[in-house]
């Protein structure tokens, strides 16, 4: 039942088209006002030439605008001059954004499954029956296992009035994949030593920086754009660029120094770098003196580590770990060790980024120029709800006493919990999945598909039918980015800075933006008092007046740079009380030692690849984020489909040549649905293979991206979970060759 729940939506019988969305949203407001007896006092999409957005194509948020031709037909993305994230320049996948409200292949009205569970049959429904449907299971499952036994999977701006709704109902299980699957440790690590976490974007000073160190980092493939930017502007100032990675990125062949380090070791790295910092006295002796606890156990902890010791576990010549560690004491305090962003790696992925901030601290780079600058968000205020009711089990409970410092809630967690076992007295029976293909985000999909099994209700609300929205019960179409307003963007930077998005043109088909659904659906569920403006139009102005603002001003600004109040970095000399328990950046961290965590990092050797396999590693490239965007008309076009790196020796090993179709196995015995092109390239290392992360989609709805390429997440069947936080280590599996799908498996 489970597999054959896998494959996709057949639409069995032709239900009503539902209410025909033409110009409501765009209307809304202004007749909603008008009901209360005043002028509209913003205006409508239909009056501007370009309006303002942020792009949702991935988690940058560049703010831009939208232009429109004659016809009033979307036309083009450019970004927005003001905007910090983007300096006025959309990346390239950015600009394909259009491609997303072309795409025929979008999800056009509601779906309700017709059939038992199990089954792929669904039927278009009008949006009252839908979301009737969805409040009734809601009502059902609070009157049988309590409110708290629903949990919300959100990605995305919509996420803001689905968690309001689903705490409003009475339950706060609400977790992003962006934490425990991919930079949750790096803020538990650097709130543990600095007392601040780093967020998005981060805090990194590029633009003045003298030298940056990326540790499996990709920018440039990575697009983040402003930092791009600035790591292009400071390559041309003759910053020094260190890349630590197992492949030749784009961003080592920008460096001056590539370590083509063996996977799973760059704490020994990292460690050793200490060594070098310390014993040669390199480090920025004032700045730890008067900012730092903990010095004198980190010099002794590190002592042994030399780049000898090292080069053992690194396979990194000793010499060149010394010139590289010199390098960075040379240009500091203007040096970075970048955190990355992806950083769930081999389960201990805490203490590896705790190991990258204590060498920024040592270095002096916290709150200096050209190595982190202090940033200030933006204050939007919250609008005077109701109290929300107080929930008697939460996420936290679930987690069975693990995972002490996770701040978050866990994605993979709550997954775990929807598995009924013993020891939990009520296991969740509903989630709304907002914006995230679960399928491809969350490790171990065999494990998602058991907890999907045991659920009463699985609501998908997407712009697109992804794998994950096969599985559901109800499907809510969402319009994309280019047709509604948003939350605010309240982005941290150099100067706090807000955006609006708003949208350009009508929603195609019968689709809507998420604070409708979440309205509706608190209308149906009796709690609408927690929506009080009927439209998002007036919630949004009244936000943005009491911001000194108003949302006409917002339509024809689009990014507003509010004033900072606190410096960009410390001054000389100054007194600096940092948010941890020593009041001090903590090399020494009291919060792990409480908890029972190594409060300084240690090395532990991961598990090798068994003989024949080779290290899956994974990541992306500059025209994707995931299977939207390979499905999206314009970016196809650019990549449509990834390929899989192989070294020249391990090619010739495994009889492999460019070009040649491959399946590949894993460890545990999965083998990939689809096949993979070979690229043999010198720019990997013999012991690793590399893929583009958001292929081999599994969905038939998606006519350009299914079966193109292969998922590096179907074969990530060895989950290491990072002890401290919850995080999912991903790095630990391997693969082999098959050149048939029919070969025999080793295993
Ligand atoms: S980096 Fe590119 S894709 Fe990402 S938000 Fe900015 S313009 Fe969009």
């Amino acid at each position: 039942m489970a597999t054959s729940r896998r494959e996709f939506i057949r639409i069995s019988a032709l239900g009503s088209a539902g209410l025909i969305w033409g110009s409501y949203l765009l209307k809304a407001a202004s007749d909603s006002v008008a009901a209360a007896g005043k002028a509209m006092p913003w205006l409508n999409p239909s009056d501007l030439k370009i309006t303002p957005t942020y792009c949702e194509v991935c988690f940058w948020k560049c703010a831009g605008w939208v232009h429109k031709d004659d016809k009033g037909e979307i036309w083009k993305i450019t970004g927005n001059e003001k905007d910090l994230n983007c300096n006025g320049r959309f990346c390239p996948r950015g600009t394909g954004g259009v491609g997303q409200y072309h795409d025929t292949d979008r999800l056009k009205t509601p779906l309700i499954r017709t059939e038992a569970r199990g089954k792929q049959t669904f039927r278009e429904a009008s949006w009252d029956e839908a979301l009737q449907y969805i409040a009734d299971k809601m009502a059902k499952i609070k009157a049988e296992h309590g409110p708290e036994c629903t949990a919300l999977f959100t990605h995305g701006s919509g996420g803001k009035y689905f968690t309001r709704l689903l705490k409003a109902y009475g339950s706060v299980n609400v977790a992003a994949p962006s934490y425990a699957q991919c930079r949750g440790p790096r803020e538990v690590a650097f709130y543990a030593t600095f007392g601040r976490g780093l967020d998005s974007p981060e805090n990194t000073d590029i633009r003045d920086t003298r030298c940056l160190v990326l540790i499996g980092s990709h920018i440039g493939e990575n697009m983040h754009n402003n930092q791009v930017q600035e790591m292009s502007d400071s390559i041309d100032k003759k910053a020094t660029i260190i890349t630590v990675d197992p492949r030749f990125s784009t961003a080592a062949s920008k460096s001056k120094y590539w370590l083509p380090i063996k996977p799973a070791t760059d704490l020994a790295l990292l460690l050793s770098w200490m060594n070098v910092i310390i014993s040669e006295e390199l480090y920025d002796k004032p700045y730890v003196e008067k900012n730092t606890f903990g010095f004198e156990q980190l010099k002794a902890h590190v002592a042994p580590f030399t780049p000898e010791w090292a080069y053992g576990i690194t396979t990194l010549e000793p010499e060149l770990i010394r010139k590289t560690a010199r390098e960075m004491a040379a240009a500091a305090p203007a040096v970075i060790i970048h955190p990355g962003r992806h950083v769930t790696w081999y389960g201990d992925d805490t203490q590896r980024l705790r190991a990258v901030a204590i060498l920024n601290a040592i270095l002096g780079s916290w709150g200096r120029r050209g190595g982190y600058y202090m940033p200030e968000a933006p204050v939007v205020p919250d609008i005077e709800l109701p109290p929300f009711p107080v929930p008697t089990k939460n996420w936290r409970m679930a987690l069975r006493g693990k995972y002490a410092l996770a701040d978050l809630a866990l994605a993979n967690g709550l997954c775990d919990a929807t598995i009924p076992t013993p020891d939990l007295d009520c296991s969740i029976k509903g989630w709304i999945v907002n914006g995230t293909n679960l399928m491809e985000t969350l490790p171990d999909r065999k494990n998602t598909m058991k907890a999907i099994e045991n659920l009463d209700l699985l609501v998908v609300v997407d712009t697109m039918p992804m794998e994950i929205t096969g599985w559901a019960d109800v499907v809510l179409p969402e319009c994309t980015y280019l047709e509604r307003y948003d939350s605010l963007r309240d982005t941290h930077h150099r100067e706090p800075a807000i955006a609006l998005r708003m949208p350009a043109t009508n929603p195609k088909y019968d689709t809507k933006p998420a604070f409708w659904m979440a309205r509706e659906l608190a209308k149906k569920m009796g709690l609408v008092q927690y929506f009080p403006y009927e439209t998002l139009e007036e919630e949004l102005d009244h936000e943005l007046q009491q911001m000194g603002t108003s949302l006409k001003e917002m339509q024809q600004l689009g990014v507003k740079n509010l004033e900072k109040t606190e410096n960009l970095y410390f001054a000389e000399g100054e007194d600096i009380v940092f948010d941890t328990p020593s009041g001090k950046i903590e090399l020494y961290s009291s919060t792990f030692a409480d908890a029972g965590f190594d409060p300084i990092p240690v090395y532990t050797p991961h598990p090798e690849p068994p003989e024949g396999f080779y290290r899956l590693n994974y990541g992306r490239a500059p025209m994707h984020t995931f299977t939207r965007t390979v499905n999206n008309p314009n970016l196809h076009d650019l990549m449509e489909e990834n390929n899989l790196w192989v070294h020249p020796k391990t090619a010739k090993i495994n009889g492999l040549t460019n070009g040649q179709e491959v399946w590949l196995e894993n460890q545990d015995g999965i083998v990939s649905s689809s096949s993979i092109k070979v690229r043999v390239t010198e720019r990997i290392r013999w012991d690793s293979v590399y893929m583009v992360h958001g292929f081999g989609n599994k969905s038939s709805k998606l006519s350009r991206a299914h079966g193109r390429g292969v998922s590096d997440n179907e074969l990530i069947t060895n989950v290491m979970m990072d002890p401290i936080m919850g995080g999912t280590g991903m790095r630990g599996n391997f693969v082999r060759f098959l050149t048939s799908k029919s070969e025999e498996s080793a295993l």
